[in-house]
């Protein structure tokens, strides 16, 4: 992916916005939803998670988070975001995830050859070149996805907005093979 806050197409790249076979993206989602609805019938639950799990992870196209860690519809809530980092705004999610819905385990998910590796913090700055702006939040661009986990880690146990802060794990999720590798925190 470009460094540059601005990434113009690729000469071969398909126009922006349209789907595989005619329509736009949106077009071809909304109709995706109408066939899910058809045969969708209500599960009957509450908004609190089964499994009492708040996972947050990167928003990478390439993990596919339900089918990796074997959850079904209805089991934890998923927090995502590029790099699957833990700002003020996942902080956010986690405390109502605990204190208003039940949850009380946390799991950190990073991954391989994710983009944020090539981003810098310059981004803010070539950003506030192009727009005139500079944006109020942290890129949080890392190179080491170990360290990167251990110090969400931290965060996360350090909140004291959180209610729970005993089992909180965070992984590294390898996109070639499937598997998650555990990162330990620093004691
Ligand atoms: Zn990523």
């Amino acid at each position: 992916m470009s460094t540059s806050a601005h990434s113009p197409a690729e000469p071969s790249a398909p126009v922006a916005g349209q789907a595989r076979t005619g329509g736009t993206v949106t077009d071809h989602l909304v109709k995706a939803n109408v066939h899910y609805a058809a045969e969708f019938s209500d599960p009957g639950m509450d908004a609190k998670p089964v499994l009492r799990v708040a996972v947050v992870a990167c928003m990478d196209a390439r993990l596919d988070l339900h089918k990796a860690l074997g959850l079904a519809l209805g089991d934890c809530h998923t927090i995502r975001n590029a790099g699957g980092v833990v700002t003020d705004d996942v902080i956010r999610s986690l405390t109502i995830s605990q204190r208003a819905l039940g949850t009380r385990s946390v799991i950190l998910i990073h991954h391989t050859n994710c983009g944020m590796e090539s981003i810098t913090e310059e981004f803010r700055q070539e950003l506030e070149a192009e727009v005139g702006q500079r944006p109020v939040w942290a890129v949080e661009a890392y190179s080491d996805a170990d360290q990167d986990v251990r110090q969400s880690m931290q965060r996360v146990r350090t909140s004291p907005f959180l209610l729970h802060n005993d089992d909180v794990r965070g992984f590294v999720f390898d996109v070639t093979s499937g598997l998650l590798r555990e990162i330990l925190p620093t004691s």
